[in-house]
């Protein structure tokens, strides 16, 4: 697929890889439809896309985690653009915890609300934004394609039994819509980040992330503008579908 003029969905669009996958898409001329829950953030990176050389960008205040609202977001992008060529399904949250520990005699587990606000967003929210946005693109008989954001912690990560739980969900979904829409000419991919420099891993520790920094083989966190530049392999690469790019610097090797 082209990507000049091409209608594309960023969700959590407005920070992060969001906004570098946005930012990058612009200047290789695609149109952009950038999903937050951030109002401020968002005009600044529909303001940036359009220097970036994006023909139209335009901002979507949507929780992923809610049917009524992507139903509703997906819905406006269409009359707004017209046809729907890609979605990123980008949006995520951390909410970390040991599911038991004991420290100091102290005992604490991982609360149901940790646990359900990373499925419902992490997951819940990559369901719903492919539904509608896969329904639109049959229905308006396009071709497209559709990529999810995972994680190196699909393979199971300490403290993330949440999110893994989603991650790991997302890349297996990845396989299932591939299968499931390839006879309407819809591919879909994912990319599984291992860690890249954006706020929801420079907010760690620093003697946590300077020690993960040195267990990855390339000895550096990987760059926003690196997992753009895989997104924008996969929406032109005609011949790739169902498969989960791994980055990750060799963390997983
Ligand atoms: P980030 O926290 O910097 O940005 C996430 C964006 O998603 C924010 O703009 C936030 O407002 C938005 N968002 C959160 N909940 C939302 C909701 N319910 N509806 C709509 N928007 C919502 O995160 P990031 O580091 O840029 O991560 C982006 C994606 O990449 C996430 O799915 C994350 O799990 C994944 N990932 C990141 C890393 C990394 O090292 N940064 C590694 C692996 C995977």
């Amino acid at each position: 697929m082209q990507l000049n003029d091409k209608v594309i969905i960023i969700t959590g669009g407005c920070q992060g890889l969001g906004r570098s996958m946005a930012e990058y898409l612009a200047a290789r001329g695609a149109r952009l439809a950038l999903v937050d829950l951030n109002a401020e953030k968002l005009d600044d990176t529909v303001t940036a896309c359009r220097a970036a050389g994006s023909g139209e960008a335009r901002a979507y205040l949507c929780n992923v985690a809610k049917e009524e609202e992507v139903i509703r977001m997906v819905s406006q992008v269409a009359g707004d653009f017209g046809a729907i060529n890609g979605l990123v399904n980008n949006a995520g949250i951390l909410r970390d915890g040991l599911t038991v520990k004991l420290k100091d005699g102290e005992l604490s587990t991982l609360s149901l609300a940790q646990w359900q606000a990373v499925i419902d967003v992490n997951l819940t929210g990559v369901f719903l934004c492919t539904r509608e946005v896969a329904a639109k693109m049959v229905e308006q008989g396009n071709h497209g394609v559709i990529i999810n954001i995972s994680s190196i912690s699909r393979a199971g990560n300490m403290g993330q039994a949440n999110y893994s739980a989603a991650k790991a969900g997302v890349a297996a979904d990845t396989v299932v819509w591939a299968k499931e829409l390839a006879r309407y000419g819809i591919r879909v991919a994912a990319i599984a980040p291992g860690f890249i420099e954006t706020e929801m891993t420079t907010s760690m520790r620093p003697e946590a992330l300077e020690k993960m920094t040195a267990s990855i083989p390339l000895k550096r966190m990987g760059k926003p503008v690196e997992i753009a530049h895989a997104a924008t392999f996969i929406f032109e690469n005609d011949y790739f579908t169902g498969r989960v790019i791994d980055l990750d610097g060799g963390l997983r090797l």
